[in-house]
């Protein structure tokens, strides 16, 4: 059900969640400091009790309400990506509740590059959202995505197509080394140059304790396995390549060296594959090098593999 911005607000602050759309992802938002409506998340999404949430605030000074302390790094990230597909974890303020963090002594913040988004915090207060998907679903990219999980009635502020489409990038600067817990439109590169540090990436193995306990999860995968794609053609398959350039076939979609637009469009193809039926989906390796969100790409479709 689609909701206006007013109606979002007055829902939330009755501790209601609302999918609201942000530039990465539809999220799933409840007020930060509300730990009941917080709970409300994890029972709408299904979603395993140690999964932190990132808290989406609508100007930097708002970090201040939410951390003990912000690192000169940080303040250089926020300055030069935010608002941006970026979240930063920090050592937690002890007034944020522990059911955001999954317990954890630190939060994730991001502010979000959205119009409605910003909008919406601003009348609310900094919101503690994750994906709006039934955990194990891939990301909603369209409010139709989140009604296909949540049902029809559920309460969405429409804002159209996400414009990058996959989940931000996650940086931890809350211990003495700067760590990269999850590649996404800001790249490696884009770090260092906002900040002159190496952000190490921390390989994440399923089940393993793991320092951004989100990724041990299996995300992003829709039924039909997902694959690499042998360049053979195969009726049963949706095949998404990105380098060939040859004329396809009717299941076959090439993205042409557009990271970009694979990005913003690789969750929707996911459930198109459902909805129509395919056995698998069929991907063109590429190289992590190959564009600045390619990193973030590739990480969501071997995810998806590994399922
Ligand atoms: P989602 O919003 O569904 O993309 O999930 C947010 C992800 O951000 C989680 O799965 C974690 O991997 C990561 N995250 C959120 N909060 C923290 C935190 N306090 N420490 C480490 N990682 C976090
Ligand atoms: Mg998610």
């Amino acid at each position: 059900m689609r909701i206006d911005l007013a109606e979002a607000a007055r829902r939330i602050s009755a501790g209601q969640p609302v999918a609201f759309p942000t530039e990465t992802v539809y999220g799933l938002g409840a007020p930060a400091f509300d730990a009941r409506a917080v709970l409300e998340i994890f029972k709408i999404k299904g979603r395993p009790a140690d999964n932190p949430l990132i808290v989406h605030i609508a100007e930097a000074t708002q970090l201040e309400t939410l951390v003990t302390a912000i690192p000169e790094a940080a303040h250089k990230l926020a300055k030069a990506y935010w608002p941006g597909p970026l979240a930063i974890v920090l050592p937690k303020n002890p007034v944020v509740p522990d059911a955001v963090t999954a317990g954890l002594s630190k939060v994730a913040v991001r502010c979000p590059d959205h119009p409605l988004a910003l909008a919406l915090i601003r009348l609310t207060g900094p919101l503690a959202a994750p994906s709006a998907n039934t955990s194990g679903r891939p990301s909603p990219t369209r409010a139709a995505h989140v009604e296909a999980d949540f049902g029809a009635e559920f309460p969405v502020v429409d804002g159209g197509t996400c414009s990058i489409g996959i989940e931000s990038t996650v940086v931890d600067l809350s211990g003495h080394e700067p760590l990269l817990l999850r590649p996404g439109a800001i790249s490696q590169d884009m770090l260092k140059h906002a900040t002159g540090l190496t952000f190490r990436p921390v390989i994440v193995e399923k089940h393993a304790e793991a320092a951004s306990p989100g990724m041990k999860y299996t995300h992003y995968a829709p039924k039909a396995t997902v694959r690499w794609w042998d360049g053979q053609p195969d009726s049963k398959a949706l095949i998404l390549t990105v380098t060939s350039n040859r004329a396809g076939s009717a299941n076959r979609i090439d993205y042409c060296h557009d990271f970009s637009t694979f990005a913003k469009e690789l969750y929707d193809r996911f459930r198109q594959a459902d909805h129509e039926g395919f056995q698998s989906v069929a991907i063109e390796r590429f190289s992590p090098d190959a564009a600045p969100i390619a990193a973030g790409l590739l990480n969501r479709i071997e995810k998806a593999i590994q399922r």
